[in-house]
């Protein structure tokens, strides 16, 4: 290589580190996301980015698995099994639930209400890795993402503060029916839905009534779905299920 070649080879390099250091400053509201490794072929993994982070979210985390609060709490949980959810593949290498502590034991206390009907809460995820987000907005065909949060913002599931949950017959420990099937992407998962058999529709609505006297909110758009009130103040995380202490 001769001199001149070398000096511009140089200031290339030189420049290209000064567009990283810039890109990196641009970007300090964000953290690289890593990829689990695993050999299995349903396994569906995000391609690498950056996490964003909120500054504002300032609430230590303190995700703690729901089903050791209460172990009649069932957990059937779809992300963890390629032939439960609408993607077809698998997302998580374990089937568990965690959630922020104050929300854990605020779900325990509905659990305790629906009781009382003859119901149990049956949690289909909880706690969901960023990188899963990650995954389900690449997935997922533009028309549809009104049902998948989209990875930009994070989501309240990568906070440990929502949850999609149904209901179980404590007789039979069978799900019961709902207007919809979990994670079902029609008008039929909206909770203000009016087809259906109107039995279906009664345990959506105590579903409703028993988390949100307890603090949670049902989403617009998925009768499942529930976030816990103080969500904003906790952290978007990336941390695998096996990694939780
Ligand atoms: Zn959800």
């Amino acid at each position: 290589m001769q001199m001149k070649q070398l000096i511009m080879s140089k200031n290339c390099h030189a420049m290209l580190y000064i567009v990283v250091f810039m890109t990196m400053i641009c970007y300090n509201n964000l953290v690289l996301a890593q990829k689990p490794s695993t050999n299995d072929a349903n396994f569906y993994q995000a391609s690498p980015a950056m996490m964003p982070r909120d500054t504002n979210a300032k609430r230590k985390p303190e995700l703690v698995e729901v089903h050791k609060l209460d172990s009649t709490i069932k957990l059937d949980i779809y992300y963890a099994s390629a032939n439960k959810n609408v993607f077809g593949k698998k997302f998580y290498s374990e089937a568990r639930a965690f959630l922020q502590k104050p929300a854990a034991e605020a779900f325990v206390r509905a659990h305790h209400a629906v009781k009382k009907h003859g119901y149990g809460l049956m949690i289909t995820d909880a706690y969901r890795p960023w990188r899963v987000t990650k995954a389900f907005w690449e997935i997922t065909p533009p028309e549809k993402r009104e049902f998948v949060a989209n990875p930009n913002d994070g989501s309240r599931h990568n906070r440990g503060c929502a949850v999609d949950v149904t209901l179980y017959e404590l007789a039979t420990g069978k799900e019961v029916e709902m207007p919809s099937k979990v994670d079902e992407m029609s008008e039929r998962a909206y909770p203000t839905y009016m087809g259906g058999t109107e039995q279906s529709r009664k345990l959506r609505d105590l579903l409703k009534m028993a988390l949100e006297a307890e603090g949670f909110k049902v989403i617009r758009n998925e009768w499942w779905h529930f976030d816990y009130k103080d969500w904003r103040e906790y952290p978007i995380l990336d941390v695998e299920f096996q990694d939780i202490k």
